[in-house]
């Protein structure tokens, strides 16, 4: 393993497991002092134990990344613990409903802009002063395939991931300045519990097909992919390999074609 983000605090939300828990081990991997968090404290102790059982340097917290004051004891418990903040990962996002955007209620756009989108915003605007106190630093968020493509019937949740590629342009213009790069990365269909249920919603909201039969012959490489290398991504993009990629998002999804 290299040791590219070696003595660098990193944040990554929604962190005990999927691609989050997959990045929290990267960035630790590496060297770096990690603060995972998710909404359930038994899954923050299961995977803060885990990760420590690897050597990883790890706290974490239960945090609904919606909620102000967990998100505050999220960067209380990195700068009491590890003296500040150097990487910003944004990675909680949900999906709570599928069905087509016209039909979709209130309460469901509602939850998908919070979390996905309202919390990656205001993450970020908490990370900006420790990462200015800091001479600088990395935010990456999470968004996905359908940001660029939006898909039937999980509409509203690709919209919100649309918005998370224009957020990304829009804060690191306004940060460059201030040796803060922020990036974002695009991942297509990765082997998690989030997948498995989009592919629920797939199969049950029309009844008649099975939409995700057709999702593998469209990914050139003919596989879903693995947490890690969506890991492997982030670590790259919030490193100083990356030191001139601002403003960027990476899409990791085997080939998938990425239009706007
Ligand atoms: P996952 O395997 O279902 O993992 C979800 C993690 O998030 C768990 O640790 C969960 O723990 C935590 N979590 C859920 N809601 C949270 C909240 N409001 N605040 C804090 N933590 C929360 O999901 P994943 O597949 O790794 O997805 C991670 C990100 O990648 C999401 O933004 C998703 O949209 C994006 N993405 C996924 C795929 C895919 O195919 N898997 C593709 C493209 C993009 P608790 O239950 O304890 O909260």
């Amino acid at each position: 393993m290299n040791r590219m983000n070696k003595g660098k605090v990193a944040i990554v939300t929604a962190s005990t497991e999927g691609i989050g828990y997959a990045i929290a081990k990267r960035l630790g991997n590496e060297g770096a002092f990690v603060v995972i968090c998710s909404r359930k404290d038994t899954n923050v102790r299961r995977a803060v134990k885990e990760l420590r059982r690897e050597g990883i340097t790890v706290e974490g917290v239960a945090c609904h990344v919606a909620d102000a004051e967990q998100r505050k004891t999220l960067f209380d418990t990195a700068n009491a613990k590890f003296g500040g903040l150097d990487i910003l990962v944004s990675n909680a996002g949900v999906n709570p409903g599928a069905s087509p955007v016209l039909e979709a209620e209130d309460a469901t756009w509602n939850k998908i802009f919070e979390v996905n989108v309202k919390s990656s915003w205001l993450l970020a605007k908490e990370a900006y002063p420790y990462l200015v106190r800091r001479g600088g630093g990395s935010i990456v968020f999470i968004s996905s395939i359908v940001g660029y493509k939006p898909v039937w019937p999980i509409g509203l949740y690709s919209v919100s991931k649309t918005t998370l590629i224009g957020l990304t342009k829009a804060i690191a213009n306004e940060v460059a300045r201030d040796n803060i790069r922020v990036n974002c990365v695009a991942p297509g269909v990765i082997d998690t519990k989030f997948a498995s249920i989009v592919r629920k919603f797939m199969k049950l909201t029309d009844g008649s097909e099975d939409l995700w039969k057709e999702i593998l012959p469209q990914i050139p490489m003919r596989r879903l992919g693995q947490p890690s290398e969506i890991a492997g991504v982030v670590a790259f993009l919030a490193s100083n390999d990356a030191s001139f990629i601002t403003g960027e998002t990476v899409v990791a999804a085997g080939g998938t074609h990425a239009h706007l």
